[in-house]
């Protein structure tokens, strides 16, 4: 399946607007096995993302993910806002080089997390969502069923990168924040897709 600008914008939007309704949420994952500020981090970024979607109404797809991916980088904060921004910057440059292929994207853009991020599937970070997501658009398995699947998983894991993992083996049984905002934006990416 093929990303297209259309789809790229409504997918955004409908970001905005759950990490708006989510933001409790997430900060209350942090404030168990972090510092508390995900969701507070994921909304400044997305107010900015808002104001970009609406000045980039005839950008191309390349261009879009690039401006998505700075209003991040410079308005999240966190350890989150780099490695978002990286996995979305890594996106367009693969649509510039490459193609618009969505399981190709998403892979482009876990690659990029797990560079900036100097992570591997199993830390329990937001790459634990990623990863497999990339593999199930790869092998036509990506629904909301297992989307959950790999987001729950994450609460087993022992975090080994970011803050959680000062906790060491306490980091076990918690969700983690990240994950969780990457779960709402492969929820946000499947509304799309099923319209
Ligand atoms: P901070 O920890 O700086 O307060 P946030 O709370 O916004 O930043 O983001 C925390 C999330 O970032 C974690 O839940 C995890 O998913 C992700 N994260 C942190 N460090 C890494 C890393 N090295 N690689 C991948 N993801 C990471
Ligand atoms: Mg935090
Ligand atoms: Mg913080």
């Amino acid at each position: 399946m093929e990303l297209t600008t259309e789809l790229a914008t409504k997918w955004f939007e409908l970001y905005v607007q759950s990490i708006q309704e989510h933001k409790d949420q997430l900060n209350e994952l942090d404030t168990a096995i972090g510092d508390g500020d995900h969701g507070t981090n994921m909304l400044r970024g997305v107010e900015q993302v808002q104001t970009v979607l609406q000045q980039q109404a005839t950008a191309n797809l390349s261009d879009l993910l690039k401006q998505v991916a700075f209003a991040l980088i410079s308005k999240v904060g966190g350890a989150s806002g780099p490695l978002y921004g990286t996995a979305l910057l890594d996106m367009s440059k693969y649509v510039q080089e490459h193609d618009s292929q969505l399981s190709n994207l998403i892979a482009s853009g876990a690659a990029g997390i797990k560079r900036r991020g100097q992570s591997q599937v199993g830390d329990k970070t937001m790459l634990d969502v990623w990863q497999p997501v990339a593999d199930d658009l790869a092998n036509n398995q990506f629904n909301s069923s297992n989307l959950d699947q790999h987001l729950q998983a994450t609460a087993d894991l022992e975090a080994k990168k970011g803050r959680a993992s000062y906790l060491g083996e306490r980091s076990v049984g918690h969700l983690d924040p990240g994950a969780k905002s990457s779960e709402l934006l492969f929820d946000c990416l499947l509304q799309v897709l099923n319209k």
